[in-house]
């Protein structure tokens, strides 16, 4: 569990230095800001989707690892997914982080599922996710997790 563990924590870090799909996107049609004012960390996710289909996510902000290891992990996830596909991986990451049983196949997002011991860090975790909800739907004032 120890090894398993460390690799999660490797993913995790590697996430956080080299974030994938970070970066402005002016070709996306939907966006939202997310704020987690417990740490601090704030993100802009931008999405092109097309036909009900995630094509492109890609986010910007700044901060902690674990927020900015979620949203490049997250990102990663939602590319080729449906709008309904990527609320079911919401719902499974939401119950995985919560420390709930999880039904649905995560993937690499799995590697987060210790943050479930630190409640301090479900909201940086969540904020990413949060924020997608938000660009779904389309809303244009930015999602707090408070
Ligand atoms: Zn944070």
């Amino acid at each position: 569990m120890s090894d398993l563990r460390d690799l999660y924590q490797e993913v995790i870090f590697d996430h956080n230095r080299h974030p994938r799909n970070f970066g402005p996107f002016p070709e996306a049609n939907r966006h939202a800001d997310g704020f987690n004012p417990l740490c601090g960390d704030r993100l802009t996710l931008h999405l092109r989707v097309e036909g009900g289909v995630i094509r492109e996510a890609r986010f910007e902000g700044a901060g902690c690892a674990i927020s900015t290891a979620s949203a490049s992990l997250m990102t990663e996830a939602l590319k080729g997914k449906t709008e309904a596909e990527a609320a079911v991986l919401f719902e499974g990451f939401h119950h995985m982080v919560m420390g709930e049983p999880v039904t649905v196949d995560l993937g690499k997002l799995s590697v987060l599922a210790g943050v479930s011991e630190f409640p301090a860090r479900v909201k940086c975790a969540s904020l990413a996710w949060h924020t997608l909800n938000a660009a779904l739907k389309n809303e244009s004032n930015p999602v707090s997790t408070e």
